[in-house]
């Protein structure tokens, strides 16, 4: 699949819900909702913004895996 993000190739798996779980060379690890993945069928990511914040997200919670969900989407 392509990166959500930059689009580039990237790894996805499958997860509960209707998320997935994202594996980027270029954005790292990020888990993507259900939810917020129908949104993407009309919506773009605000990608600078977004990398920004997954970046922030990882620092502060000290995982590899970031989220981006309803609370945590940047639209462009
Ligand atoms: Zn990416």
């Amino acid at each position: 699949m392509k990166c959500y993000l930059c689009g580039l190739d990237a790894k996805k798996t499958d997860e509960a819900h209707g998320g997935q779980l994202v594996d980027c060379s270029d954005c790292g690890i990020y888990r993507v909702s259900g939810l917020v993945l129908k949104e993407l069928g009309a919506k773009r990511f605000d990608f600078s913004q977004m990398r920004d914040d997954l970046h922030r997200q990882r620092q502060f919670n000290a995982t590899l895996v970031a989220e981006i969900n309803t609370e945590t989407a940047i639209w462009a």
